[in-house]
């Protein structure tokens, strides 16, 4: 089976009736990306910037995070790159800014709530993306936000420094897509206002998940409910794939559920844009991909919120339909 994926390291995520999607890889740094290309990401749909971040002794300056990013978007050799901006929090210190210890940190100070309470370090992060945008496709999204005012708040800062960057260099930037991650359930709920001011929404289901059930996402004792077959939890999923299209947003995931095979058909019936994973999940997920037909994936997604009403059922329903493909 490994054999016949590789043939498709080259091919395009095309499905069985013709419709082209895209299947993009996770990344940590840049060492990831020959790896991601091996392996035959069409993008990257997720670069984590906190590692840039957690190596460092000192904050990363301007200049260093310019390099690292020129030099991730030049390896990708014409693919897009998707950079997230820092997302630390309690649970991820960084050893020159002690943060308070929390209680609740994922409920707490972190992410873009972070990025907006010290504008400098957020400043620094944008220009270094802006500057090196000129080295080829950057697409920037913002972690965690809950609001539209967080939205406006970070949108303005990163205009700003735009503007003066402009000074010199002239009209940089302007091929840069900006999204947001929708991975609190309020921006899940407000999907449809929320469109109308982004390029692009990517689902993070690795938080969304956490929030919507109300389990730590690293609690092994609450882990039954990490359950992405939940049928309300698709019926959320496909709330955000329908608002972002009413708005020509794209929608893409970079949550493990985007890489999940049984969520898969599921996804594709929804009309999820692009589905960004680890490496070594693309090809698997492309051979699927290409023997699926998005009309069926559409009335199996149809069955599963209909006639399902537990996550089992829809792990069945999912596993019954694929022994016929
Ligand atoms: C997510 O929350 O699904 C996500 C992709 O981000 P992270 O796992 O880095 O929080
Ligand atoms: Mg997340």
């Amino acid at each position: 089976e490994k054999l016949q994926w590789a043939k498709l390291v080259n091919s395009p995520s095309v499905t069985k009736d013709g419709q082209q999607l895209t299947i993009s890889a996770n990344i940590g740094s840049s060492n990831d990306i020959p790896a991601a290309v091996n392996n035959g990401a069409d993008e990257v749909g997720l670069f984590r910037t906190e590692f840039l971040y957690m190596k460092s002794e000192h904050l990363p300056t301007e200049d260093e995070q310019f390099q690292a990013y020129k030099d991730a978007v030049e390896s990708l050799a014409g693919k897009t790159l998707v950079v997230r901006t820092l997302d630390i929090g309690g649970d991820k210190p960084l050893t020159f800014m002690p943060l308070p210890h929390e209680l609740n940190p994922f409920l707490g100070y972190r992410a873009i709530r972070i990025s907006l309470d010290r504008p400098s370090m957020f400043r620094t992060q944008l220009r270094a993306l802006i500057r090196a945008s000129q080295f080829g496709q950057i697409n920037i999204m913002f972690p965690m936000i809950t609001t539209l005012e967080e939205l406006r708040s970070a949108k303005k800062i990163y205009y700003e420094e735009r503007e003066k960057l402009r000074q010199d260099y002239p009209h940089v930037g302007a091929n840069i897509k900006l999204g947001i991650m929708i991975e609190v359930p309020l921006a899940a709920l407000y999907a449809e206002r929320l469109a109308k001011e982004v390029d692009f929404f990517s689902i993070g289901t690795n938080d969304l998940i956490q929030y919507c059930f109300a389990a730590d996402r690293g609690n092994a004792s609450v882990s039954y409910l990490y359950q992405p077959l939940n049928p309300p939890f698709l019926k959320l999923i496909d709330h955000i794939i329908k608002s972002g299209h009413q708005h020509n947003t794209t929608v893409a995931m970079c949550g493990e559920m985007a890489g999940d095979r049984l969520a898969l058909p599921l996804l594709m019936g929804m009309g999820l844009d692009e589905y960004s994973m680890s490496a070594t999940s693309i090809l698997r997920t492309r051979s699927m991909m290409r023997n699926l037909d998005i009309n069926e994936c559409q009335k199996l997604y149809h069955d599963a919120v209909t006639k399902c009403e537990t996550a089992n059922q829809v792990h069945d329903l999912v596993e019954e339909w694929l022994k016929n493909k």
